[in-house]
């Protein structure tokens, strides 16, 4: 994704080498959100009648002395985009860049998102001269600036009066859980096209990121909504529309279209992929998964490890060993790098048996996906399997795994060999 190089016309300086900067709690001026106060923020798509570009307006009572006030204060950000090519998918998309919007000015900070959202704004922020329009403008021209090839209008509106935010908030929520629903609901097979993701090939010149509804890229930046963003804004990118052609085979994931694609941008090494199976011919690794899967042949299944756990896995490779042995874009099967999202995907490893081969995970794997795994674990009708999956504070040796397995009925046990 190119990034188009604008600035916002604001007080202080602004640029990616601010990004990471924090503003801590001594630090701040004023503070929006974090669970202190009511907060949001939006991204709605409307007609072109109904944005008045390049407006920011803030809605509220007494809201300059409030400010000037500092502490804390509730804040609603709505962000009205209209624009020919823009889609309702594109929402979330644009939602999500307002984290970086805000960070890449100095003295501000933004973490979360939606309704959990948390901003602050610091003392040497204020000093410089940033208002709570400039916080309006930073999104409103940055909004334009990125997206224009989306884009054509963007209007942003502040409301920091507690009983509007509470209201609009509610209406903020209820679309936040049908987009979520949309997601959950959009599956591989009802989609007319996939995306690719190239971003990879200048340090792995043959990995190719198929990227599928049910499939996110590896490293966990793109979902297929991402990606098909990605290509509306820059169609010369480096995520381009893979067609599926035709469905080879529905439980492995191998489409006559992915296949053609991959085999053309790998410069020929790959030849087949399979989208649902880490064993028989898998996609191929670059070096920026979240998360790596290694089949774990003693106990008939599969360990995840993601990164970040610097400790010891039951095959006795540690996160660093295997990724040093499966990067740079070449097929490994029994290894292999995924995105977090995609464990819980109703795909995960399809032509392998699904998630009840999964055996192991680190403890803070397993807690961050708790919530969605045990939801697709009940539709796979094992709804006692989140538990049955040992971490390192069950074990870290296979001898110690496999008791495990076997003392508490672990489903991989029980299935046809995972190696053939
Ligand atoms: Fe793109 Fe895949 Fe690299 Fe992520 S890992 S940037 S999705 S090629
Ligand atoms: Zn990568």
């Amino acid at each position: 994704l190119k990034i188009v190089v604008e600035k916002p016309s604001i007080p202080v300086s602004y640029g990616p080498a601010f990004e990471g900067e924090r503003v801590r709690k001594e630090d701040t001026f004023i503070e929006f959100g974090g669970q202190k106060t009511p907060a949001f923020e939006w991204v709605r798509m409307m007609d072109v009648a109904e944005v008045e570009d390049e407006k920011v307006e803030i809605i509220g009572t007494d809201w300059r002395n409030r400010y000037e006030q500092g502490g804390r204060m509730p804040l609603g950000i709505i962000v009205k985009v209209a624009g020919k090519k823009m889609q309702k998918d594109f929402e979330p998309v644009i939602e999500r860049q307002i984290h970086t919007f805000i960070n890449e000015a100095e003295g501000l900070w933004h973490i979360g998102q939606r309704d959990i959202n948390w901003i602050r704004i610091s003392k040497k922020a204020k000093q410089a001269g940033i208002s709570l329009e400039h916080l309006g403008l930073i999104i409103m021209s940055m909004t334009k600036a990125r997206f224009k090839s989306i884009v054509d209008r963007v209007e942003v509106l502040l409301y920091v009066d507690e009983k509007d935010i509470l209201t609009l908030r509610e209406e903020a929520r209820q679309e936040y859980r049908r987009r979520d629903l949309r997601l959950a609901r959009l599956t591989d097979e009802e989609v007319d096209k996939f995306y690719s993701c190239l971003l990879c090939q200048s340090f792995a010149p043959k990995h190719v990121c198929v990227i599928t509804p049910e499939r996110p890229g590896l490293c966990g930046a793109f979902t297929w909504l991402d990606a098909k963003a990605a290509y509306e804004i820059e169609p010369t990118g480096g995520n381009q529309p893979v067609e599926k052609g035709e469905l080879i085979d529905p439980i492995y994931g191998r489409y006559s279209g992915v296949d053609e694609y991959v085999k053309k941008h790998s410069g020929g090494q790959i030849q087949t992929i399979n989208l649902y199976s880490i064993m028989e011919n898998p996609m191929t690794s670059c070096g920026c998964f979240e998360c790596i899967v290694a089949v774990t042949p003693e106990a008939n299944g599969v360990l995840i490890v993601n990164r970040g756990y610097s400790g010891m896995t039951p095959i006795g490779m540690k996160f660093s060993t295997i990724a040093g042995m499966i990067g740079g874009g070449v097929q490994t099967p029994g290894f292999m790098g995924v995105g977090v999202n995609y464990i819980t995907s109703r795909k995960f490893l399809k032509g392998d048996g699904g998630i009840r081969r999964i055996v192991w995970m680190p403890k803070e794997l397993k807690e961050r996906i708790k919530e969605s795994f045990q939801k697709v674990a009940e539709q796979e009708g094992v709804p006692e399997l989140f538990q049955k999956i040992a971490d390192e504070t069950v074990c870290e040796d296979i001898e110690c795994l496999i008791d495990y397995l076997t003392k508490v009925g672990h489903p991989a046990l029980e299935m046809e060999p995972i190696i053939k």
